[in-house]
């Protein structure tokens, strides 16, 4: 199964037959999370690193929107312009929205994406719609608190913070409600998943059908990387087979990407290229 709609014939991660040949660029503008998931530690920003939540250096807005002009004038199969970190981008709603805006008036035909943990998404959802966000991407880690408690350490929800099941039933709320708005708003969504084996894998198949049902589009379940000092860091990885099994049954309720290679918050060019952004940002190295 794929999905059809006319956009995502350009945006490498939500079309595996584009992957090849189009590009994104990742502006790293939203530090901080409102959310502590046990798998992430953004601490770390080694240049050499490739995973999600890395990335070498902060950008303001300005910054960013630069980078942004340079990347598109020297890459011109970039097709995409997203920001997924290295925190929550809605959980850094200034610097996002502004970055977003900006680049809306510089880059007219460019796809505007930006992935989430959901939990600010219902109040943010029109202004992205409106600003022309076509692709957002929401990670839903677990769909019933029980298994949720055992993955968040916490939530923090306008500065009041909650743990275990109250803390993931709220983020699960946040995360329904958010995904509804958005396909009502016509935004294509896709799921993220990270399957933790032993905590959530025999849950996938929940959480197939569960986002589906709320309109999602696509689901990517990616495999746990374990980070030194996290909850998880002495969690195995899950085996391949694994998650062949758990995309096939997945797959019989909503469309499958097989292809992401988990990228920074500063990813450049095409999948798997390991391009940074730093590469050609003129901008100076700022404390996180
Ligand atoms: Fe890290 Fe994203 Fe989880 Fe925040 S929501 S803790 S940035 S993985
Ligand atoms: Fe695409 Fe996966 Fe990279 Fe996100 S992490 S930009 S979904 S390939």
């Amino acid at each position: 199964m794929s999905i059809h709609q006319p956009d995502s014939a350009r945006h490498p991660c939500f079309n595996p037959e584009a992957h090849r040949a189009f590009g994104r660029a990742h502006l790293p503008v939203a530090a901080s999370c409102n959310v502590q998931c046990g798998f992430c530690d953004r601490r770390y920003s080694c240049v050499n690193e490739s995973r999600p939540g890395v990335t070498a250096r902060l950008l303001t807005p300005d910054e960013a929107v630069d980078a942004a002009l340079r990347a598109v004038a020297r890459m011109l199969h970039l097709s995409v312009i997203g920001i997924a970190g290295p925190g929550d981008p809605l959980a850094n709603a200034a610097p996002t929205l502004k970055t977003l805006a900006e680049l809306r008036k510089a880059l007219p035909g460019i796809l505007l994406c930006l992935s989430t943990n959901g939990l600010a998404l219902p109040l943010h959802a029109q202004t992205l719609a409106g600003l022309g966000v076509g692709h957002v991407t929401v990670t839903v880690n677990a769909v019933r608190p029980d298994v949720g408690a055992a993955i968040y350490n916490w939530v923090d929800d306008g500065g009041k913070r909650l743990s275990g099941r109250q803390g993931a039933a709220l983020l699960l709320e946040r995360q329904k409600i958010g995904i509804r708005l958005l396909k009502s708003l016509g935004v294509t969504v896709k799921v993220n998943a990270v399957v933790i084996p032993g905590v959530n894998d025999a849950h996938m198949s929940d959480i197939a059908k569960a986002v589906a049902a709320w309109g999602a589009d696509l689901m990517n379940s990616i495999p746990l990387l374990p980070v030194a000092n996290t909850r998880f860091a002495l969690t195995s990885s899950p085996s391949a087979q694994l998650m062949h099994s758990i995309r096939a049954e997945a797959g019989e309720v909503i469309p499958q990407m097989r292809h992401c290679t988990r990228c920074r918050a500063d990813a450049l060019g095409l999948l798997g290229e390991d391009g940074q952004l730093d590469d050609i940002c003129g901008a100076q190295p700022r404390a996180q």
